[in-house]
């Protein structure tokens, strides 16, 4: 069986790689191509795992547009729904989800059939070599994300006013705010920072708070404070370096990690883990990127960031850490898809197959 970040988290030893069961057999994962570019840096990434030796199989899963245009409005066949639950961990493109109107997001059916509570999102930055402002910010968010408006509860009251309901619950803050403290500690971060906008919002986000601050007790070792989302957000804007862990609820999640991303470098870089007790999908947190979708140019860090994370997961960190020094090395000897590149910085500027090539170059 694969050990989990949360089966950790029981025996406190939670989420460092170190402590990760080493497993000798080869891990089968479930791999979803997406949408857009998903195939495109889907390749480029399973060629890097390849080349630098991780110890998987891949299964194929067909989740997103083609699934919908053949009539599964699930987006996702009941095939790989068994292959899920079979393998437990996931590698996923990005796929598309119309905005406004059409089918549920698939992404919203996966984290919340399969209880995959915690969103993890590292971005630090890697100045001098990418641009950024901020050359000392090193961000972790940690986004719930079964719950709040995401909870797909959603409904038209008269032809004129349509209602989105905001779920919070005990056991789901519970869980989140406990996974951010217990994952600073492992990974030796100094500090925990609530957002939350519990003035206006005082019995939903007035939850979150609460639980934070009686969690946040439990762990006197751990710096923690609180910020009301929208100054924090600015703050966050203006000086990223002050902040460490943010842990938050799903929609604020959401949108403060891509501008964590973007600030950071380009939103094309982050990766994120989804974690839950039994399964753990791994992604990059952009989206399907439609405007650049076949033209060969996107950037396939995102995604190699995920499978970073997924490595370590299943008990592979050393070929995780192998995988992303060549990718730092790449980074820092100036090869740069086109979303990163800088004239005067960079030394060259490359397609998605380039940078894949010059990352297995320096495994
Ligand atoms: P997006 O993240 O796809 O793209 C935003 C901008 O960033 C675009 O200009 C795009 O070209 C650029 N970009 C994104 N990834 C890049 C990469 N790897 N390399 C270079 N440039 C990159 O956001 P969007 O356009 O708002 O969304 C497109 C679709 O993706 C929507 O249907 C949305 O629902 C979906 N989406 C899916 C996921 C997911 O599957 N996890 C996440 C977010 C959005």
């Amino acid at each position: 069986p694969i050990t989990t970040i949360s089966d950790h988290m029981e025996n406190s030893e939670v989420l460092h790689p170190k402590s990760y069961k080493r497993i000798n057999q080869a891990t089968t994962i479930a791999v979803a191509e997406g949408d857009g570019i998903g195939p495109e840096i889907m390749r480029a990434t399973l060629n890097i795992l390849k080349a630098a030796g991780a110890n998987i199989k891949t299964e194929p899963i067909e989740v997103g547009q083609q699934v919908y245009l053949s009539g599964n409005s699930s987006g996702i066949t009941e095939e790989s729904w068994k292959t899920i639950s079979k393998n437990k961990v996931i590698l996923k493109a990005p796929i598309t989800t119309p905005q406004g109107k059409g089918y549920k997001s698939l992404n919203v059916t996966l984290r919340k059939s399969l209880g995959l509570f915690s969103n993890v999102r590292p971005v630090s930055s890697l100045h001098p070599y990418v641009h950024t402002n901020f050359p000392e910010m090193d961000i972790v968010v940690i986004r719930e994300n079964e719950e709040d408006l995401y909870a797909g509860i959603e409904h038209r009251q008269t032809e004129d006013v349509v209602q989105c309901l905001k779920l919070i619950t005990r056991p789901g803050c519970e869980k989140i705010v406990r996974y951010a403290f217990e994952y600073a500690r492992a990974y030796n971060r100094k500090k925990v920072t609530c957002m939350v906008k519990d003035n206006i919002m005082k019995l939903t986000d007035g939850l979150f708070h609460t639980v934070f601050k009686e969690i946040a007790a439990e762990y006197s070792d751990i710096e923690s404070n609180a910020q009301i989302i929208d100054i924090g957000s600015a703050k966050i804007a203006a000086s990223p370096e002050n902040f460490d862990v943010i842990v938050t609820s799903n929609l604020y999640g959401d949108i403060i990690s891509d501008i964590v991303a973007e600030i950071g470098g380009s939103v094309g870089m982050a990766g994120s883990a989804n974690v839950g007790k039994n399964v753990a999908m791994f992604e990059a947190i952009h989206g399907s990127a439609p405007d650049i979708a076949g033209k060969k140019i996107a950037n396939p860090s995102g995604l190699l960031n995920g499978a970073i994370l997924m490595l370590a997961h299943i008990g592979q960190a050393e070929v995780a850490d192998k995988i992303k020094n060549a990718w730092l090395t790449t980074l820092e000897d100036g090869i740069h898809t086109a979303d990163v590149y800088q004239k005067g910085k960079s030394t060259k500027k490359v397609n998605t197959e380039e940078f894949t090539e010059a990352v297995i170059e320096r495994l």
